[in-house]
This record gives structure tokens, sequence and C-alpha cells, in this order.
């Protein structure tokens, strides 16, 4: 029998079957279709999900827009709002249970999804609900003949479809902004990570959110739940987090009923180290922005390039203190890197490490599992040397705990390299001369530049990425311009 995680808490049931959440109801497929959830630590099955196609793609879409014209429109935003943060109080309530479904689902150390993970998550909340109550429009007069203002209004149903890699905190950062604007939604969450997503149904519930509001539908991509939203005539606007290459499909398929889209993609970011920054400031920010969550985030650094007087020094150190880096158990507090999030991830990533010793790579750290563990998918923390910008491996996207260290020699050598790609989403600069920063930051071609930091997040500055890492931005007013319709009123006066 299927049961819901609330039910299965209930009644002390030890596995994690996930069912859809579709107008305030837990659900299984009308044809019971499953597929297994594995955890990726120990390759050992820890529950089903139901699979969902068209069909409970179209009750998701019609629960949604039967909410939409009524209770959720009919509540003034202050009760929106208000409801919204009830959100993120039950998520800082629950942390403990959603970091350990968190934990289970993607291989991540625990410690990561109870510092990072789910604190966000519930922040995303609280930021959007009061973001929206301050949130002002543009107004225009002409001399004494007429004034122009402009009112929000929401976009409709909107699909929020969401990677794996940061599963809760990325559909909350789609989330928070899609309510807060007035909006319902059918939430297609990835396929390899459906846990926290199953339980924040029922959070939602908890904090007043009207039945059909909030739909969670899980599935695949390609003929199941997710074509099925990106189809649907019915949804007015889709937000994607995922691969450039299924950015390019859904486009293909919004494109029939024209849908809003909101785009945040892959990337291949470069991680530039002049000779002047603080070494030790820089590696231990660099393991960070390189092997945390095991390198599964898209903002990671994954070509680092060091000005060749400290090359050497660096590489030494950053070495030693990567090989440092505990890989093991999530659950075990030690653990600095856990398990790759599936099997198939799994091989990709140790492909890329194939293929560099093929494109004539030197390995100088990693590149293997770590020895002693039978069961997971675990990759020691890898740092490879000796390759160009010719080389695939610096090219594409990895999405795992490997790097490529290159040497240069002037700005405008790393500025080339750096900006030879189809990606653009972020960039690290590190180096103490403030005008050399500010004139790379100013040429480098990525949507996000951090220097002399990563990763440091203010939620009302514009997300996303240039080129083909996306289209738009998300963040503060951001996430508004998708998430609301602006409609310019004329009076003539
Ligand atoms: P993915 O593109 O394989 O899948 C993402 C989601 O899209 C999943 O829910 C999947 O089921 C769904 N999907 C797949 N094919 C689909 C289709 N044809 N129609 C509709 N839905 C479909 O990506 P992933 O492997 O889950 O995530 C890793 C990727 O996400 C990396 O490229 C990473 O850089 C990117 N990412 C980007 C950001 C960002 O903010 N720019 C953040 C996190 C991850």
């Amino acid at each position: 029998m299927l049961l819901t995680l609330d039910s299965m808490q209930k009644n002390k049931v030890n596995n994690y079957d996930c069912l859809h959440f579709i107008d305030g109801k837990y659900q299984a497929s009308k044809n019971e279709k499953t597929f297994q959830n594995i955890n990726p630590a120990t390759e050992e099955v820890i529950g089903t999900v139901a699979e969902g196609g068209k069909s409970e793609i179209d009750r998701a879409v019609k629960a949604a827009r039967r909410a939409l014209n009524g209770p959720w429109k009919n509540m003034t935003s202050a009760e929106r709002a208000a409801i919204i943060r009830r959100i993120g109080d039950i998520i800082l309530a629950r942390k403990e249970e959603l970091a350990m479904l968190e934990t289970l689902d993607t291989g991540k150390p625990l410690w990561l999804s109870n510092a990072t993970d789910i604190p966000r998550s519930a922040y995303n909340f609280h930021f959007f609900a009061d973001y929206i109550r301050s949130l002002g429009t543009e107004a225009y007069e002409m001399d004494d003949i007429a004034i122009n203002y402009a009112v929000r209004r929401p976009v409709g149903v909107v699909g929020l479809i969401n990677p794996w890699n940061l599963p809760l905190l990325l559909l909350t950062w789609k989330l928070a902004p899609c309510l807060a604007a007035g909006n319902t939604a059918v939430i297609k969450p990835a396929e390899l990570t459906p846990l926290t997503a199953t339980l924040l149904g029922e959070i939602c519930q908890e904090a007043g959110v009207p039945d059909g509001v909030v739909n969670i539908v899980h599935g695949f991509g390609p003929d199941s739940a997710g074509s099925a939203l990106t189809e649907h005539p019915d949804v007015d606007a889709i937000s994607f987090t995922g691969e450039t290459t299924t950015g390019k499909v859904i486009m293909r398929a919004a494109s029939e009923t024209l849908k809003k889209l909101s785009y945040e993609l892959g990337g291949k970011n470069p991680n530039i180290i002049f000779a002047d920054a603080d070494v030790d400031e820089v590696i231990e920010t660099t393991l960070k922005s390189s092997f945390i969550n095991q390198g599964e985030v898209c903002l990671c650094g994954s070509r680092i390039y060091v000005e060749r007087p400290i090359y050497e020094k660096f590489l030494e150190k950053f070495v030693n203190k990567t090989k440092e880096l505990k890989v093991g158990d999530p659950f075990d507090p030690s653990s600095k890197v856990g398990a790759l999030v599936s099997e198939e991830h799994y091989e990709r990533v140790n492909s890329y490490i194939e293929l560099a010793k093929e494109e004539g790579g030197e390995i100088l750290a990693g590149g293997k599992r770590p020895e002693g563990i039978e069961k997971g998918y675990y990759l020691e923390p890898t740092i490879i040397v000796g390759l160009d910008r010719s080389c695939r491996v610096v090219k594409e996207e990895i999405f795992g705990p490997v790097v490529t260290v290159i040497p240069f020699d002037s700005e405008e050598e790393v500025l080339e390299q750096a900006n030879d790609t189809h990606y653009g989403l972020s960039a690290t600069i590190w180096t103490n001369d403030l005008r050399r920063a500010h004139r790379v930051a100013g040429q480098i071609e990525a949507g996000i530049v951090w220097v002399n930091t990563w990763f440091l997040r203010d939620l009302r500055t514009p997300f996303g990425g240039m080129k083909q890492s996306g289209i738009g931005r998300e963040g503060g007013v951001h996430s508004f311009e998708f998430y609301s319709e602006l409609k310019n009123i004329c009076i003539k006066l």
C-alpha cells in the first residue's frame, strides 16, 4: 500500500513511498504506476514513487486553475503572505526530519542538509512573503493630460520543474515567489529526489494553503510528468532549473502554446586566482567551491585558473587539503563529501575522469572510489592538471567533484579562456587589486561574479546565467518580473 509521509511517521512505517499531492490529497497514479527510489549512499531501495503522466498532470492543472480563480484569488495579499511565512516556520520546525530525507535522497552529508538546504528553504518563504508586501510598481504622469500606473497580476498556473542537486532549496526558491505573486503551481520534482517535495504538500496544507494551490506530480521528463506539464495547454508559464539540453527540449514543447519561460541551466564556471590573492583564504573557499555537495552545485567553480607565480604553491596546498577531505557515509558528521546522486551520474562523472586521462591529463588527487567503501556511489574529490581549453573535460559540465587547474600569464589570456564556453552562469575572481577586480568582473561573461568569496547570496540580487546558462533572472524583484504580469493603466485626466 502506498502511504504518505505523514501516515508513515504516525504508523512508524520504515519505508519512504511517495504519492502525488493533487488538489490537497495524496494519491497514487490512475494506472498505479510507480518507480523505485534508491539511496545513493547504500544502493538500497528506500521506497517507491508514484509515476505521473498526462492524466495526473491534467488533474493537477485543473485543480490549480480552480484554486487560482477561487480561494487563492479571494485572499488579500497580506493573508497570502501570512500563509507563505507559515510554510517557512513549519519547515524550520521540521528541519531535522526534512534534512534526513534530503540526505537519504541525494547522498549529501546530513550536516550540509541541516546547515544549508533546509534553513535556506525556510528562508525562501520568509523572504518572499516579506518582499511582496513592500514591492511597488511604476507610475508616470503626463502633465495634466493623463496618469499611467502599473499593477501586478498573477501569470496563472505555473509549472515548476526541478533538479536533484538542491531539491527543496531550489523548489522553494521558485514556489515562494510563485505563491507570493498570487499564482498556483504544479510542481514536478526531480525523479531522483522525491522525498522532501512530497512532505512539502503536507506542510503547505498545515500552513493553510487552500487545496489546489500547490500540486506535486512525480515522474520523469520525456513521455512522463515532465513533458505532460510543458505540453499542457492550460499551463501559463514554466520555471525550469536543470540541464541546458533539457531546456532546449522544453522550449520546443512550450512554444506550441507560447508559455512564459524562466531558465536556470548548467554552468562551467571559472575560478580565477591572481598572484596577489591571499592563498590560504583562496584555498579554504576553493575547497568549497570545488567539492561541496560532491561538486553537484551549478555554481561550483570547476575550471580553476591560477596566475603562474603562485601556481605551484597553490597546487601543492590545494592537493594536500583536498586529500584530507573525508569521503563517506553522509550520516557521519565527519564526512565532508557524501555519495553522488545515482549510479548513472556516478558512471557519467567517472567517464570524464577516464576521458581526462585519454586527453593527456594528470590526476593529482582522487580519480577513484575511496578505499574500503564497497557500496554507494562515492568518488574522491579529483584534481586534474595538464589539460587545455580544447579538451572536453575543460569545456563540458561534469557536475561532480572534479576540477581542472590551469596556469595563466596575463589578464587578457585568462579572460579569453574563461569566456571560451557557451555557458555563462557564475565566476569567481581572487585579487586584492580593486581596479583589476572591477575590470575583470565587468568583462567576464557570467550572470553572477564573486570577488574574493563564493556562494555569498543576498536574495534581493539578480540570480541567473548568460549565454546558454539561462534566460531571465530570479531573486528579489526579478522573481516577480517572471511570476507576475504587469498591466499598465492609463487614465485621462
Ligand atoms: P535535468 O535537466 O536532467 O532534469 C531537471 C528536471 O527536468 C527533472 O525534474 C527532470 O525530470 C525534468 N525533465 C527532464 N527532461 C524533461 C522534458 N523533456 N520535459 C520536461 N521535464 C523534463 O537536470 P538534472 O540532472 O536534474 O540537474 C542537473 C543540471 O541542473 C545541471 O546541468 C546543473 O548545472 C543544472 N542546475 C542549474 C542551476 C541554476 O541555478 N542555474 C541550479 C541547479 C542545477
